[in-house]
């Protein structure tokens, strides 16, 4: 269901609408709605306000938990987590006081906006989750008002996008090479990093910065390289209605990848790792041989940036 359901003349459905997209969710969400689904009365929305307050009704109460509800809930929550990190010894995963006060239900959805954008493959499939849509929804939906979660995604989202090309620019800056068919994308792109880094603050900035596709550059550090997403050229969703790439799908052929030498140095550790575990006793042939063959082939992927890397002054081979 989405709650911000209206007719074709803009009439509010106050019930919801069931979503032509269906949610996708990792499995700690699948977990935590199957835990709600038991605490409330069936058919109760999955925060009924009367459930959460421990009142024992055998009905659902149509009422959900209202924002102060929910900040006081989060703010225990995060008072619960600090307590425990700290009795465990494990100081680094205190929640940081903030220092305006108490701001519980805006800090949370900043953290989770954060976690959402920098999750390597989570920006897809958690930006249908939260009805986002760059992606997956039609323009209908798309047109109407954009608000909270949102802007934050799309915030958080560009600011992603320009942490990665400031790395990229400060690591060319100091002679780290780059390979790849996007290779020369990717400079130039990392190039345009100086404007707006550190500058992100509006919603209207971050438009600004997703609209642009020489800018459309994200790290892929699960497959060992960077998409410099070109929607023409890319691989992973050939027949979807997309505009955003399938990093969890990429394709080693596709012609938006570029590498740096930090990616090819970890496909170098990648390959050692699979190689000592192929030699292993224990492992059963075929699996050994398939870890080696996966191991010469990252080794081939680190020997062809090797000899075609190039830096930003350089002319490409
Ligand atoms: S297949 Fe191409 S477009 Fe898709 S994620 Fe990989 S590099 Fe990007």
């Amino acid at each position: 269901m989405f709650k911000n359901a209206a007719d074709e003349d803009g009439n509010h459905y106050s019930a919801g609408h069931l979503r032509e997209v269906p949610w996708v969710a990792i499995p700690p969400v699948v977990t935590a709605i199957r835990v709600l689904e038991r605490i409330v009365p069936d058919g109760g929305l999955l925060f009924d306000a009367a459930a959460h307050a421990f009142q024992n009704i055998p009905v659902a109460s149509a009422a959900s938990i209202g924002q102060a509800g929910l900040r006081g809930r989060i703010e225990a929550f995060a008072a619960w987590v600090s307590g425990l990190a700290r009795r465990l010894g494990r100081d680094q995963e205190v929640v940081p006081d903030d220092p305006y006060g108490a701001i519980g239900l805006a800090r949370f959805r900043r953290t989770l906006a954060w976690h959402i954008a920098r999750r390597p493959g989570g920006l897809v499939a958690l930006a249908i989750q939260y009805g986002h849509m760059r992606t997956a929804m039609s323009a209908g939906y798309a047109a109407r008002g954009r608000d909270g979660i949102h802007e934050l995604l799309d915030v958080e989202t560009a600011r992603a996008t320009a942490d990665t090309l400031t790395t990229l620019h400060e690591d060319l800056t100091h002679g780290v090479g780059i390979s790849g068919p996007a290779a020369r994308r990717a400079i130039h792109a990392a190039a345009q990093a100086p404007a707006f880094a550190g500058a992100i603050r509006t919603h209207r900035q971050a438009r600004d910065i997703l609209g642009n596709p020489a800018l459309s550059v994200y790290d892929n550090p699960r497959s060992l390289l960077m998409c410099v997403y070109n929607r023409d050229r890319a691989l992973c969703h050939r027949l979807e209605a997309t505009d955003a790439p399938r990093l969890d799908r990429c394709q080693p052929s596709c012609a938006n990848i570029a590498r740096t030498d930090h990616h090819a140095a970890g496909l170098l550790a990648h390959a050692e790792a699979l190689e000592k575990q192929s030699v292993s006793e224990a492992l059963p042939g075929p699996l050994a041989e398939r870890l080696a063959r996966r191991a010469g082939q990252l080794r081939e992927l680190a020997h062809h940036h090797e000899h075609d890397r190039i830096h930003p002054q350089e002319p490409m081979s």
